[in-house]
């Protein structure tokens, strides 16, 4: 049996990662911090493509609970390992730097940096050990680009984005890529309260992604056919940067 870990797997973009990882063959091991309804969801979605899965809850920016979690999932499967891990796990907390909290500010930087670090590190062994793997980052056009209001989360992404090429250098000789995703808008929770008729018109496709184009890209990344793609950042925005 092969395994993915998805974070962030409950609800969006996750979701439907998820779904096209199952469609894969893969195992999926669906993260989320506190909607387990929409979890729920997310494995009935994948056992409906055929293969198995499994709910594994812990917030991402807490270290302790991300080991608890991961170690006690390796302890019982001690034959297998993590192959796939992406790292979707994100809020946004948008407001002008001169209005921001503190709390703002880092809420957004530990759920995407730190979560990025507490999740990957303790997979990379495994991955290092079998000489195969495939990291996925969930990054975004603000961290690109930047974007007025989104400061904290700019600074989260750009850095999640410098994470993922350095890593890929540590990594590339043992056969494990890492790569990152970087969505423009797609119609998720996550956007709830912009407006889509205001936005598109900056667009060049005219309308917003969706959460099924996003996954269709994870999963070429995590495929033999990308199996020479590493360390890139890969828009998928409708053309509003490039
Ligand atoms: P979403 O619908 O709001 O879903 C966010 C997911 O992250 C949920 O599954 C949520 O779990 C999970 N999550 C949040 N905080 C967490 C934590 N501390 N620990 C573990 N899981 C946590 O968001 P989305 O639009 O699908 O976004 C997914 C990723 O794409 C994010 O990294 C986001 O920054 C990025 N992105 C989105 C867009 C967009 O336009 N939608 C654009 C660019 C980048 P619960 O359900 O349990 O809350």
């Amino acid at each position: 049996m092969k395994y993915a870990l998805v974070t962030g797997g409950s609800r969006g973009i996750g979701r439907a990662v998820c779904v096209k990882l199952a469609q894969l063959g893969y195992h999926v091991i669906i993260n989320y911090v506190s909607a387990q309804d929409e979890a729920e969801k997310t494995l009935d979605l994948v056992r409906a493509t055929g293969q198995t899965g499994e709910l594994l809850p812990f917030d991402v920016s807490n270290q302790a609970e991300v080991s608890t979690a991961l170690d006690s999932w390796m302890a019982a499967h001690p034959d297998a390992y993590i192959e796939v891990l992406v790292n979707n796990a994100g809020i946004r907390r948008d407001n002008l730097l001169a209005l921001m909290s503190a709390a703002d500010w880092h809420r957004v930087l530990d759920i995407t940096l730190d979560g990025f670090y507490h999740v990957t590190q303790p997979l990379l062994q495994p991955m290092m050990f079998h000489k195969y793997g495939r990291i996925v980052n969930m990054a975004s056009v603000t961290g690109l680009k930047g974007m007025p209001g989104q400061s904290n989360y700019a600074a989260a992404k750009g850095g999640l984005i410098a994470a993922t090429k350095a890593l890929a250098q540590e990594v590339g000789r043992k056969n494990i890529t890492v790569n990152a995703v970087a969505p423009g808008f797609i119609r998720t929770d996550m956007v709830e309260g912009i407006d889509e008729n205001t936005w598109k018109k900056s667009i060049p496709m005219g309308r917003f992604g969706t959460p099924d184009e996003v996954a269709a890209l994870v999963g070429f990344l995590v495929s033999p056919d990308a199996s020479y793609i590493t360390g890139n950042v890969i828009s998928i925005n409708g053309g509003l940067y490039t």
